[in-house]
């Protein structure tokens, strides 16, 4: 690949019929993110584990979000704003500890796992936005 993804940052690609494409995201090499343009608004259910808790909570700016919040560990991004944010609190409502904190059973865990599905979630993430923008 001739250069890192604008996008992701990644650093490897694969050769499409149009030229060399991001690995991870899809984004198309040479294609530069337009800076007036504002990003897409992409919202997202993020799992975080901190200890034995699970932290299920909804951003348009995980960045920032997970700056704000302490965790050891990002164990998923789902797509979808309040609406699947209260699915999943519903979904959980037994093992709720208070908050938005949920205790990280072997359930909760597997549920986050097979969101990400063996990707990780920042991956994900930056696919979601590469397809926002190419759309
Ligand atoms: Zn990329």
């Amino acid at each position: 690949m001739p250069g890192p993804c604008r996008l992701c940052g990644a650093v490897v690609g694969v050769r499409a019929s149009d030229g060399w494409r991001c690995a991870v995201c899809g984004w198309r090499v040479g294609d530069v993110p337009d800076a007036e343009l504002p990003r897409p608004r992409i919202d997202v259910v993020y799992y975080l584990r901190y200890a034995d808790r699970v932290k299920i909570g909804t951003t348009a700016n995980p960045r920032q979000r997970l700056a704000a919040v302490m965790h050891d560990e990002l164990l998923a991004f789902e797509r979808g704003g309040r609406a699947v944010e209260r699915e999943r609190h519903t979904q959980f409502a037994t093992i709720r500890e208070g908050g938005e904190w949920f205790t990280a059973t072997t359930e909760l865990r597997a549920h986050a796992a097979s969101l990400s599905g063996g990707v990780d979630p920042w991956d994900r993430y930056a696919r979601w936005v590469a397809q926002a923008l190419s759309a």
